[in-house]
């Protein structure tokens, strides 16, 4: 809940920052756009300005021409006015004007394309005879061929210098006024045009929409542009003093106007400046494009980081669920993912199976760990393949395995379970390892969302039936709860029974079946409960070598023989060999060879007076144990397979271990009397003979079986033909009473 909480937080500051991010870069490029346009305005006017002063310069130029042409022209009397246009005629076509002419104090003009015309009414004279000079509007030309040109005029003084003698003009083409003008500006992208206040058109650019027209106004108002002046000016018709708007042509448009210096024109100009707004915006645009591209990388980088977050959130978790949720070893679901999953199975019915490996412990020590691992996932994906719709499996820990298994249609739970456990112990041949065989505890339920509760009960199952070689299955309502309890007694005062000696160790003789005497005898432990009553070892025995007590125990009757032989060593008594029972699970106690050596010596002991039995299920498939055997043999100990024929019967046992004494299983002894059977142990005999093997057998109860079995030349008997197992004293009167 807490990481949930600080992920919103985390979440929410990163967008609030983001946001911030972006209103700052918002709000900074809007500063940045208003300052561009604001220098941008005055780039401008900056440019009108320069264009005002160029049309000012070049409007000087000209009349500074017409001055430097006046000066020395015979103006004194209008008898030499022949001379006089003689001497402007070569200017006419040195400065590309229509005509030079000079007008007398009477209005009379002169022009160098010999017209003599009255210009008293015209602005030029005036102007000029009050001293000052003019540049005319555009005016159809009133000499000669109409035209549209515009009149530069200044005054001429007489020689004294103070009276005006008459006004020098020059009349340009309109054309050729524009060119000299030269209004275009800004790359040609731009155009100018020269206006009279009240809008009358004096001069435009060729490219501008004023070109050829009249009024700017009616231009304008044409185009829909209304100017909108500075403060204090008014332009509603009548340009009074500088400004700018902004007009679609159709493209946007910065329109300056500003007056031109009046003392040239001797009247009001105003010079129009029109630029695209793209043209000045160039700078702007690109700044703004900079700025977005800034806004976009930060932007960008934002999303990357958040979404780098949500990916790593995101992976963080999956990684954690991955652990959470998924068995190491075997990559399959967890104990807690299949809680998970049962979870969802709420209603539906089916059966929770607790399952392990028999003897685990054993492939283990015996074929190392990596071995052990291999047949872990080799079970897993047998019991994961086995899994139909619905149907759940997990490994717990070690080789505890969890199923949940639903009723199918076309096979019984008993047939999934035998096929699973044909499959699985196919795994042992594949792996070469002891054998690999389920014990599996089923729990019928409804309510398989109580994972822990079936899982529990599942267990139960299993122990109650764990170590019985007959069934590898039960289901919780076979559980017998009474023997369940049992159990947990004995295993519970199992300490305290070594500490009290409780263990008693018994004695069955074996004898030679040449003369039917004593040969030797077996160790057989019980246990003398606090009522005197003896415990048998078939229950205790299986289930010490379940939790591991039986190496204790083992340990302690070996101790026990070790020293009873001694003490009738001692008293001189003739010693008989005796052989200890070693179970399975002690032998996977490594140093067990030194630690019964070690016995062995404190009780000053030759090995000789003791023999080893190790049952068959330990030895087969079993390289380890060959190691052991042969280590006990160095030892001095005489070595014995017990049980054989019970179960797991493997002729190559016989071959591969170095056994001294071959002890056959009752259930064999038990086929003397049928043909086949007899024919097998014939055989078995035969062989173990040829091997060089003794030949004991056990559970001999009938003087037939006897017979049969010294005819076969088997060397000693066991069984309650001659005796049952007997008590210490029952056991040493037999031996010695007598003798
Ligand atoms: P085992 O080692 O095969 O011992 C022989 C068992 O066969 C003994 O049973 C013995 O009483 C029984 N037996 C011998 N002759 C006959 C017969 O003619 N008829 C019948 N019905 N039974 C006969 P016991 O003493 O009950 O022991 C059972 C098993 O318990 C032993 O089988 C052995 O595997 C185990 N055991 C006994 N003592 C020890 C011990 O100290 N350590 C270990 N690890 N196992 C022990
Ligand atoms: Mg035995
Ligand atoms: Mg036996």
């Amino acid at each position: 809940m807490p990481q949930k909480k600080n992920n919103l937080i985390l979440c929410v500051s990163m967008l609030f920052t983001a946001i911030v991010i972006i209103i700052a870069i918002q709000y900074s490029s809007t500063k940045i756009r208003d300052k561009l346009n604001l220098e941008l305005q005055n780039t401008l006017k900056l440019a009108a300005e320069q264009n005002a002063l160029f049309c000012e310069k070049e409007l000087a130029t000209e009349q500074n021409f017409l001055r430097g042409i006046a000066r020395g022209l015979p103006v004194n009397s209008a008898s030499q006015k022949d001379a006089l246009i003689d001497m402007l005629r070569p200017y006419t076509e040195l400065y590309n004007v229509k005509r030079l002419g000079f007008i007398y104090p009477d209005g009379t003009a002169y022009t160098t394309d010999d017209h003599t015309v009255d210009l008293s009414s015209e602005d030029s004279f005036k102007y000029g005879m009050e001293g000052r000079a003019y540049v005319s509007d555009v005016i159809d030309d009133a000499i000669g061929d109409t035209e549209k040109i515009n009149v530069f005029s200044i005054p001429v003084y007489y020689q004294n210098g103070n009276t005006v003698a008459g006004v020098l003009f020059a009349a340009y083409r309109t054309e050729m006024f524009l060119d000299l003008l030269n209004l275009d500006c800004f790359e040609g992208q731009g155009y100018s045009c020269i206006v009279k206040p009240y809008g009358a058109i004096i001069a435009a650019s060729e490219s501008s929409p004023f070109y050829k027209q009249k009024n700017l106004f009616t231009v304008l108002e044409k185009l829909g542009v209304k100017l909108t002046p500075d403060k204090g000016s008014s332009v509603s018709g009548n340009l009074t003093n500088s400004g700018l708007a902004v007009c679609h042509m159709p493209k946007e448009h910065y329109l300056y106007y500003m007056p031109l210096d009046s003392s040239i024109t001797n009247s009001q100009w105003f010079i129009i400046t029109v630029v695209p707004v793209n043209i000045l915006n160039k700078h702007v645009i690109q700044v703004l494009r900079y700025v977005n591209l800034l806004l976009f990388v930060v932007i960008l980088t934002l999303a990357a980081v958040f979404c780098y977050y949500l990916y790593s959130y995101w992976h963080q978790k999956k990684m954690l669920t991955t652990l959470a949720y998924t068995d190491p070893l075997t990559g399959g679901d967890n104990y807690a993912c299949f809680q998970k999953k049962m979870q969802q199975k709420k209603g539906t019915s089916g059966y929770i199976i607790s399952t392990d490996i028999y003897e685990f412990r054993i492939i283990n020590n015996t074929c190392g760990n990596q071995k052990g691992n291999e047949a872990l996932i080799g079970v897993w994906k047998t019991l994961s393949s086995s899994l139909k719709e619905g149907e759940l499996a997990a490994h717990i820990h070690a080789d505890r395995f969890i199923l949940f298994l639903k009723e199918q249609p076309d096979i019984t739970l008993t047939e999934r379970i035998d096929q699973i456990n044909a499959s699985i112990s196919q795994l042992a041949v594949e792996l070469n390892t002891p054998r690999i065989m389920l014990y599996l505890g089923i729990y019928p339920t409804d309510a398989p969302e109580d994972t822990e509760k079936g899982y529990g009960c599942a267990n139960q199952a299993k122990h109650a039936i764990k170590n019985r070689l007959t069934q590898n299955y039960s289901y919780y309502e076979d559980i017998n709860f009474q023997q369940h309890l049992e159990d947990l007694k004995l295993e519970y005062s199992f300490e305290e029974a070594i500490q009290s000696h409780r263990f008693e160790v018994w004695y069955q003789p074996k004898y030679s079946t040449k003369d039917e005497s004593i040969v030797s005898a077996e160790a057989l432990v019980r246990w003398r409960d606090k009522d005197d009553s003896l415990i048998p070892p078939f229950k205790f025995i299986p289930l010490f070598e379940k939790n591991g007590m039986i190496s204790v125990l083992d340990e302690y009757v070996f101790e026990a023989v070790c020293a009873q032989q001694k003490k009738w060593e001692n008293e001189g008594r003739k010693l008989f060999p005796v052989s200890v029972n070693i179970s399975r699970s002690s032998l996977y106690y490594s140093n067990i060879v030194e630690k019964y050596s070690r016995i062995l010596q404190t009780h000053s002991l030759s090995p000789k007076h003791i023999e080893l039995e190790i049952t068959e299920s330990a030895a087969v498939n079993n390289n380890e144990i060959q190691t052991l055997i042969d280590r006990f043999h160095e030892t001095g100990f005489r070595m014995l397979l017990d049980d054989f024929g019970n179960g797991y019967s493997s002729l190559a046992t016989l071959n591969q271990m170095h056994f001294d004494t071959l002890k056959l299983d009752k259930s064999l002894i038990d086929y003397i009397g049928d043909e086949n059977g007899e024919k097998l142990l014939y055989h078995i005999i035969k062989l173990a003979q040829s091997l060089g093997l003794k030949i004991t057998a056990e559970g001999v109860e009938h003087k037939s079986q006897f017979e049969f079995l010294r005819d076969l030349s088997c060397d000693d008997i066991q069984g309650y033909y001659f005796s049952k197992p007997l008590p210490l004293n029952d056991y040493q009167s037999l031996l010695y009473s007598g003798a």
